[in-house]
């Protein structure tokens, strides 16, 4: 068996190499670096994946987040709800832009959004609510789309973890991301779809915001040399969207195996007292971009180095919560999250990816079950 690793983008590029290598050599043919067909046809492709209206491909997930906040036309210090426990990215736009980042409290199961949390968190200056679609599920969005409609807010969901989730809304199944009023996601490697660098995309099926998120995109202009309001510069490369192009097609494969691994994973830990397996929401699926158990009773750190000792990576994500982060602590001075604070201490991801054979899955979860009958039996 070769070394187990956390995300292997060596073997997954092996197996498709051909196909991506004679796009990435078409375009380098072509000479149209910026804005080549090849971006304009994967974004078309992915609107059709999401059956979203459009898509507006831009240079990281990061940039998505900040395009769609951009586009929503909010006032210095408005409110945006948002999760502590995520990426940075989430809460850095927010910061970034001079708005205020609201953290609500998250669920001990799912790890997204506690939904039952956010009404309480609603003022008069809130104006969007941003779930993030942690480790591969979405967060409860019918309640909140419920909650925005009521209160009149915006929704924005960050998917970045999340592209190909499948959400069951109001009777229906629609794609994470297509619900809110913009989804925003990254083409990040380790990404469910990921790129050979940076990239990333906002999808909407409202005209006027894809059309302002776009012109955002290009310097805030409409017409070259004509700028309406102050953009940025924020593209998806030729090069990346010709990768994107060719394996859009195989996302379901990946997430597919990504599942298996997971079942894998459940089989062997889910009757293990020390550790909970991730649960998973009622509605909507699991892409496992992340396979993240809790371990109990302070284990985490000794379990992480005895897999360590073993040839196993694993990862903490994420260390501490962003309310408790110096960055962001001026925006909620002593606020306590007791659910995300626990999580912080108790999260261990385990190695998954696209790759994965079962035998490996199987290694990593003995090793597990082998950690704790150690420890066990101690005296
Ligand atoms: C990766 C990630 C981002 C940022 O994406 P980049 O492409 O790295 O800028 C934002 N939010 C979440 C939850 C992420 O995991």
């Amino acid at each position: 068996m070769s070394k187990i690793e956390m995300v292997d983008l060596r073997s997954q590029y092996h197996k498709y190499k051909g196909e991506i290598d004679a796009a990435v050599m078409q375009a380098m043919d072509d000479c149209q670096y910026i804005g080549g067909p090849e971006v304009g046809q994967f974004a078309s492709n992915l609107a059709d994946y999401l059956s979203v209206e459009h898509v507006i491909p831009c240079a990281n997930g990061t940039d998505a987040l900040q395009l769609a906040l951009m586009a929503l036309d909010l006032n210095p210090g408005d409110e945006v709800i948002t999760s502590p426990f995520t990426f940075v990215a989430t809460a850095e736009v927010i910061a970034l832009l001079g708005l205020k980042p609201v953290f609500v409290d998250v669920e001990i199961g799912t790890y997204n959004i506690d939904v039952s949390k956010i009404a309480d968190a609603i003022t008069e200056k809130t104006k969007v609510i941003l779930p993030v679609h942690l480790f591969g599920q979405a967060a409860s969005m019918e309640a909140i789309m419920n909650l925005a409609d009521e209160h009149g807010l915006y929704v924005v969901e960050d998917i970045a973890q999340s592209l190909g989730a499948e959400v069951y809304f109001k009777g229906d199944n629609r794609q994470a991301g297509t619900v809110g009023h913009i989804g925003c996601t990254s083409f990040f490697p380790s990404k469910n779809l990921g790129c050979f660098g940076d990239g990333g995309a906002c999808f909407t099926n409202n005209a006027g915001l894809a059309a302002k998120m776009k012109m955002i995109s290009s310097h805030g202009s409409r017409k070259r040399y004509f700028y309406d309001i102050t953009g940025i510069n924020s593209r998806l490369d030729t090069l990346q969207a010709a990768i994107l192009k060719v394996k859009l097609p195989y996302l379901k494969d990946f997430i597919r195996t990504r599942q298996n691994v997971a079942g894998i994973y459940d089989a062997l830990l889910m009757h293990l007292k020390d550790i909970s397996v991730p649960e998973r929401a009622v509605d909507s699926s699991h892409t496992f971009n992340q396979y993240t158990i809790r371990v109990k009773n302070g284990q985490r750190d000794a379990l992480k180095t005895y897999l360590q000792e073993n040839g196993i990576p694993s990862r903490i994500y994420y260390p501490l919560s962003l309310h408790q982060q110096k960055a962001f602590e001026a925006f909620c001075p002593g606020i306590l999250l007791p659910v995300a604070e626990q999580l912080c201490k108790e999260v261990l991801s385990l190695p998954i990816h696209t790759e994965m054979k079962k035998e490996e899955a199987e290694l990593v979860g003995k090793s597990i079950i082998a950690f704790f009958e150690k420890t066990k039996h101690k005296p």
